[in-house]
């Protein structure tokens, strides 16, 4: 494929840290961000930081973004978050799909898909995770699960939907485990899921960003960043140190 895409580097904080190491962190990164063109940068920290990071954040390149949100826009849903309260504090991307809401709060490809919606309609980038199991993975089903995930959201939201949005690429048996996808095996998912998009359109398929998730550091992150198919990371563990994250985006 001949398009050339932005390069983005993700930095997903889970549930981790405080207002202090948030400030630092997000200092630290600022500082050392590379002014490469073709690069981007964006951090998700947990809800309550949001407000403080964005605030940081002003006048500087680096973006914010959430790691969930609600499909709901209002209403008695506690504890939940709207699409259009993290539009207005001043996030740009949002999560959707991670495999840790999916296992742990039991968010099925029908709810993923509202949500992505629920993005999209207020002006959010999703950020749309798909991935496999290593069960599914050693049963031959990686392909049927990447399709499933992605066919729920192209039925929600079609083909146009995807015109503005983002895809990483998460094998649940990679996140947070130190394992890793080798480079051919993310490849040929990177690629899967970007012909799937391709047999509805071309041009969004050769320009969306699809970004490999699991287990990515500055040793691995530059044969991983060098596939055809792969436009960026999305970084969980290694986005709290940002010597770590600065490292990884120093490959890209
Ligand atoms: C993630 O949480 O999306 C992730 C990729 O985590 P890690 O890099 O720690 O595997």
């Amino acid at each position: 494929m001949s398009v050339t895409r932005k390069t983005l580097i993700a930095g997903n904080w889970k549930m981790n840290g405080s207002a202090a190491m948030a400030e630092s962190l997000v200092g630290d990164v600022l500082t050392g961000m590379p002014d490469q063109d073709g690069l981007q940068l964006l951090v998700l920290p947990p809800f309550p930081y949001l407000a403080q990071v964005i605030l940081q954040c002003q006048s500087h390149s680096l973006m914010v973004g959430a790691q969930d949100l609600s499909a709901e826009a209002n209403g008695a849903f506690t504890g939940d978050v709207s699409a259009s309260m993290l539009l207005d504090c001043g996030a740009s991307h949002v999560l959707v799909g991670h495999s840790e809401r999916r296992e742990l709060h039991s968010e099925d490809d029908q709810q993923v898909a509202a949500k992505f919606k629920a993005a999209l309609d207020a002006g959010l980038i999703p950020i749309l995770c798909v991935g496999e199991t290593l069960e599914q993975r050693d049963s031959g089903l990686a392909e049927a699960v990447i399709h499933r995930q992605l066919d729920a959201v192209l039925e929600m939201v079609s083909i146009q939907g995807f015109a503005s949005a983002i895809i990483a690429y998460e094998p649940v048996w990679a996140i947070g485990t130190g394992k890793t996808a080798r480079p051919d095996q993310a490849q040929e998912i990177h690629a899967l899921i970007r012909s799937r998009l391709e047999a509805q359109d071309a041009t969004i398929a050769g320009s969306i960003q699809i970004l490999y998730g699991g287990s990515m550091k500055p040793q691995n992150a530059a044969e991983l960043l060098a596939c055809e198919d792969i436009d960026g990371g999305l970084i969980g563990g290694a986005a709290l140190q940002a010597q770590d994250f600065l490292a990884i985006a120093a490959a890209a």
